[in-house]
């Protein structure tokens, strides 16, 4: 069994291609190409913090020009980004961009690596970086990429010599990347590591650079470049009918949930890479000047190297079968070699060039979708040989230790088709990114498994493995099980096969937000894994807060029906927070995630299952006003936020903002990026400057200082600056202690900057006309204070208030210091109206 997990993780570094995926069909043209990278025996690792940082035309270049086994290892899953197809952010939306650059790899040839490091957000050096990050736990899972992957070459994206100029991830990847490159090879340094693979000294480090590290185009044509290589990435490739840049651009073309979908590139363009250490270079044409690329390069190796340099010189495109005696020649002497890296390597290529080469189709796909343990599921096994080659299916051998022996031979194109039951013992695990499993840290993932340590994905441990014998030699070939159906409307479809808890339950909000001692109801969601589920929930909560009932029974009679049940949440009298989390209780065990499924077409469907909590504040609040308009920007939860604590709020387009409309409200606020995303608003300016002048008041928020659609965002004089404070603990100092701001309806100190997450704000004003007041001064370590991330002007009768604060942060982590600060916001100027003492009270 231990084997078998093993050999799925080798499998699944060096194919993440064939995952879960629709079966690929290659053609002869692209077995030819996979032969002539088996023939290629050198590698290129490229190192950067994000997803999307990765040049995708270097990466397709090395891949499929230079035929390098070629990887991108990216620092971060990208959770700390926006989703712009979707509502997952955080560790969800690291689980869509894991996915979208396996997507991307497929498409350009590169395989994908990861270390533990968790995405936090944006971050101004590379000194606080890898603060946050655990630097040694990252370099340690740098080192160890290096020493498994074994790369010839190592590209960085970013320069390690010029921190403060780009993000502090950039900087720190490229760091850690330069560090790395020395302690690899050294065996003193991570002995630890030494379990999991040798020592490995790449031959060179490169930096890959362009006119963006030379602040112009201009200053980079004049650089000198005696210390770079150039690489024509425009190169057209027959085998493929594209050329190398428009591969990199449906690659880069997958990170749909950042906004790349883009047009195609053609012709030819120069990539640049800066030599920054290792075995200098003397031929400036080769990238891997003075390392054996070839066979040569492994002890036994040229034997093997003679016999498959005959099948690629020879190569038949009409019937690649006919390699197959001198593939499987290739295939016993490869399983003499003693260097136990290049030998799995080349085997696993091996054995997926000859299983090509016979249209071998080999599928397990379960009836069901998913299982959960202790279940037997019904599987279809299909074995076909499209090719006239002798191969016998001896044997197929499941991972739950079943062996059904066959002795079948399969004949030309006759499909061999049969059920079989695999056990879902209950020793299995459920199926979920492994890098969630545990809770991690602002910095990092927790990875229990130390093997998994740098793996995309969770390996499948549901396989099936098929042995064969070709022409008299045993070849075993392993398949994830697989669900396989179709649609009317789209056809065939596959999704992994997942293990799932039998129950797990949500409740419906994530942030609960109480602006007086009123209780509440909730709405807790109860999934079935499995037909005819029974038992009772229960929901945890803090001391001082209440829930009743106690509990409540469930009875669910189809798997993947859902029964909901309403609880009652009774707050405190004062000021609180904490976590409610159910339990739902089944037999005589408890189940406490949360099963949350992502489906998107590009790519493969994911289940994650995670802590069941919601966080629920008491918050001690008041306010003036009622009625909100709200205007939309980039996306965010913050009117949804705003109706928690009692506001009417109405999101409203552009387009129906007129004097008429504006009157019916207090306040209008302006969302995110609205100025930058939003068309038209620009010509509705004046009539939301008249509406303050009337006496409403104006929110807007953060807008970025660059791409602003609208000439005057502010009734004054205002300039948007990209200062940000991203230490989210940054001191607060209150610049006007008197100001209303800071003292009406609601008291401001100290406490309410406490708990604030990721970020206090961005894109601040840096000059601004003086009918503005400042209210907050802030600054990260080492900078000059910076005092407008809140500023406030009366215009005619009414208020308009600038905020760079990051309220749409705060808000959805039920920060209530962030709640009070904007109720103040929102009733400035309304002193004269009757105040509710309490909300809804
Ligand atoms: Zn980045």
């Amino acid at each position: 069994m231990r084997k078998t997990i093993l050999s799925t993780i080798l499998a699944l570094l060096t194919f993440t291609i064939l995952q879960a995926q629709k079966p690929t069909t290659p053609s002869s043209s692209e077995i030819f190409e996979s032969i002539q990278k088996l023939n290629f025996l050198g590698s290129v690792l490229y190192i950067a913090a994000h997803p999307d940082d990765e040049n995708t035309r270097l990466i397709s270049y090395m891949a499929n020009h230079e035929k390098a086994r070629t990887a991108y290892l990216s620092i971060t899953r990208g959770d700390g980004g926006q989703n712009l197809i979707g509502p997952e952010i955080g560790e969800l939306l690291g689980v869509i961009r894991t996915q979208e650059l396996l997507a991307a790899r497929r498409i350009d040839g590169g395989e994908q690596l990861f270390t533990r490091a968790n995405d936090f957000g944006y971050s101004k050096n590379p000194e606080e970086t890898l603060a946050i990050w655990n630097k040694e736990a990252v370099l340690s899972d740098v080192v160890l990429a290096i020493r498994k992957f074994k790369p010839d070459i190592i590209i960085n994206r970013f320069d390690h010599r010029t921190p403060g100029t780009t993000h502090g991830h950039h900087t720190g990847s490229a760091m850690l990347s330069f560090e790395a490159f020395d302690l690899a090879g050294d065996k003193s340094a991570f002995p630890s590591l030494l379990k999991q693979a040798d020592p490995w000294q790449p031959k060179r480090l490169f930096f890959n650079t362009n006119s963006w590290f030379y602040r112009s185009q201009e200053d980079f044509d004049k650089a000198d470049k005696s210390n770079m290589l150039s690489f024509d990435i425009g190169t057209y490739y027959p085998l493929k009918g594209m050329s190398n840049n428009e591969i990199a651009s449906l690659a880069s073309s997958q990170h749909l949930c950042q906004g790349f979908g883009r047009l195609s590139q053609r012709g030819s363009q120069k990539e640049y890479i800066e030599f920054l250490k290792g075995d200098a270079i003397t031929n400036k044409e080769a990238i891997f000047d003075g390392i054996d690329t070839s066979w040569n390069r492994i002890k036994g190796g040229t034997a093997i190297g003679t016999v498959l340099h005959a099948v690629e010189n020879n190569f038949n495109f009409k019937d690649p079968s006919v390699h197959i005696p001198q593939l499987l020649e290739a295939y016993k002497l490869l399983q003499s070699i003693q260097d136990e890296h290049w030998k799995t390597q080349k085997t696993e290529e091996l054995k997926s060039i000859i299983e090509m080469c016979a249209g071998l189709y080999l599928e397990a796909s379960a009836e069901t979708p998913t299982s959960t343990l202790n279940q037997n599921v019904k599987i279809n096994i299909e074995a076909l040989n499209r090719s006239s080659q002798n191969i016998v299916l001896e044997s197929i051998v499941q991972n739950d230790g079943k062996t059904i022996s066959k002795n079948l031979e399969l004949k030309n194109n006759d499909p061999e088709k049969f059920e079989t039951e695999y056990y879902i013992s209950t020793e299995e695990k459920y199926t979920s990114p492994y890098w969630l499993n545990k809770k991690g840290s602002l910095g990092m993932y927790e990875v229990e498994n130390k093997a998994f340590i740098g793996l995309p994905e969770t390996p499948r441990n549901v396989v099936v493995n098929f042995n064969l014998k070709i022409n008299n030699t045993p070849i075993t070939i392993s398949k994830d099980v697989v669900y396989r159906y179709s649609k009317p409307d789209k056809g065939e479809l596959y999704r992994p096969f997942e293990i799932i808890p039998e129950a797990s339950a949500k409740i419906v909000e994530h942030v609960i937000i109480f602006s007086n001692d009123k209780e509440r109801d909730v709405t807790i969601a109860v999934k079935a894994g499995r037909d005819n589920l029974e038992g009772f929930v229960e929901v945890c909560h803090p001391k001082d807060w209440n829930v009743y009932p106690e509990k409540q029974k469930i009875s669910i009679a189809h798997k993947g029906e859902e029964q909901t049940l309403t609880f009652t949440i009774i707050p405190p009298k004062n000021q609180s927070e904490g976590y409610i989390s159910p339990i739902v209780h089944v037999n005589d065990k408890d189940y406490t995630k949360e099963l949350i499924e992502i489906n998107y077409e590009h790519i493969p469907f994911q289940t994650v299952l995670l802590p069941s909590e919601s966080k629920v504040v008491r918050l001690d609040i008041k306010k003036s006003g009622e009625n909100i308009a709200y205007i939309a920007g980039a996306g965010d939860v913050v009117p949804e936020s705003l109706q928690q604590i009692g506001y009417n709020v109405l999101t409203i387009k552009p387009e129906e903002i007129s004097t008429e409309t504006l009157s019916r409200f207090d306040a209008v606020v302006v969302g995110i990026r609205a100025y930058n995303t939003v068309e038209n608003l620009d010509f509705k300016q004046q009539l939301l400057f008249d509406f303050v002048a009337d006496g409403g008041n104006m929110i807007v928020q953060y807008n970025t200082s660059r791409g602003l659609k609208a000439d005057n965002i502010a009734p004054y004089a205002l300039k948007l600056s990209s200062d940000r404070v991203t230490d989210e603990n940054a001191e607060v100092r209150f610049l006007n202690p008197n100001h209303p701001l800071l003292n009406y309806p609601n008291k401001i100190t100290q406490k309410d900057f406490e708990g604030w997450t990721q970020e206090r704000g961005l894109y601040f004003p840096n000059s601004w006309h003086d009918k503005f007041t400042p209210v907050l001064s802030m600054n990260d370590k080492n900078e000059t204070s910076k005092d407008g991330s809140l500023l406030v002007a009366k215009y005619g009768k009414g208020y308009y208030i600038y905020t760079g604060l990051s309220f749409f942060r705060e808000f959805p982590a039920g920060v209530s210091g962030a709640y009070r600060l904007f109720a103040n916001m929102l009733s400035i100027g309304k002193e004269d109206l009757k105040l509710e003492s309490k909300l809804n009270n």
